[in-house]
């Protein structure tokens, strides 16, 4: 069964509202038509209202880059998934390594946000990924089923069937050192064994698993030409409207 390719840029914190609107708005119509792939902006959630105005009625989706796992309360500064799907919003990147350790998020909350984005109606964008310490230990295979198997604790076959694990391995990240095709289709082949193990080989074929770190319009190609690999979560290249559309060109 194919997978459909999902491409997704997070811009992480950059941007201001007034640039993020014109981005949008000169790239909405340029994403491949007939949803070939599913081309997705991960923007702060300041912007998420006026950017799901600006896309109205084309193929270009959105992301949140992080939510709460409450749907209202006294959460001050927090995000709800609740109130991103009424924004018209379709994804929400979690357990990005940057959240993990500069804000201390846990694999259990990481869980605990999973289920609530599925509840909701979104879908999650699951980060995992190892230290270069991990990496040079030869550990990165046993670190990432660790991560997926805590984030999908208790989710059923067919809410994972729909989601989307992102492999980024943390020295890849903002580096400009991507790994190279092998090591990110056999990790994310890791990643997808870590779903057959829990939830049968069906479900392993459906599951779509990104790579992420340092790819740019001149790599992704040869990361889309993977077996395991359905697609890639973007930072730095997908800051630049020419370099985003670029990023889609090995679809056309
Ligand atoms: P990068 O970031 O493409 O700038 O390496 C990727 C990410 O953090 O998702």
């Amino acid at each position: 069964m194919a997978r459909k390719p999902i491409i997704a840029g997070n811009w992480k914190m950059n941007l201001t509202l007034k640039k993020a609107v014109s981005f949008v708005q000169e790239v909405k119509d340029k994403i491949p038509a007939n949803s070939k792939i599913d081309t997705v902006i991960g923007s702060p959630a300041l912007f998420l209202a006026s950017l799901a105005d600006a896309r109205k009625g084309t193929d270009l989706k959105l992301s949140a880059q992080n939510s709460y796992w409450e749907n209202e309360g006294a959460f001050t500064g927090e995000n709800s998934p609740y109130a991103i799907v009424d924004l018209d919003v379709e994804y929400v990147i979690i357990g990005h390594s940057e959240r993990r350790e500069y804000f201390h998020e846990t694999d259990q909350e990481i869980n605990k946000k999973a289920k609530a984005i599925i509840k909701n109606d979104l879908t999650p964008i699951i980060c995992c990924g190892e230290t270069i310490e991990t990496f040079e230990a030869g550990k990165t295979a046993e670190w990432v089923e660790g991560q997926i198997t805590a984030a999908l604790k208790d989710l059923t076959s067919g809410q994972v069937a729909n989601l989307i694990i992102a492999y980024e391995p943390i020295w890849a990240i903002g580096t400009g050192k991507s790994a190279t095709a092998k090591i990110a289709d056999t990790t994310c082949g890791v990643v997808r064994s870590t779903v057959e193990k829990l939830y049968g080989k069906d479900i392993a074929e459906k599951v779509r698993i990104q790579y992420g770190g340092s790819v740019k319009p001149e790599n992704i190609a040869e990361y889309m030409s993977k077996e395991n690999i359905d697609g890639a979560l973007v930072g730095g290249a997908s800051l630049k409207v020419d370099s985003f559309l670029a990023l889609l060109d090995f679809a056309r």
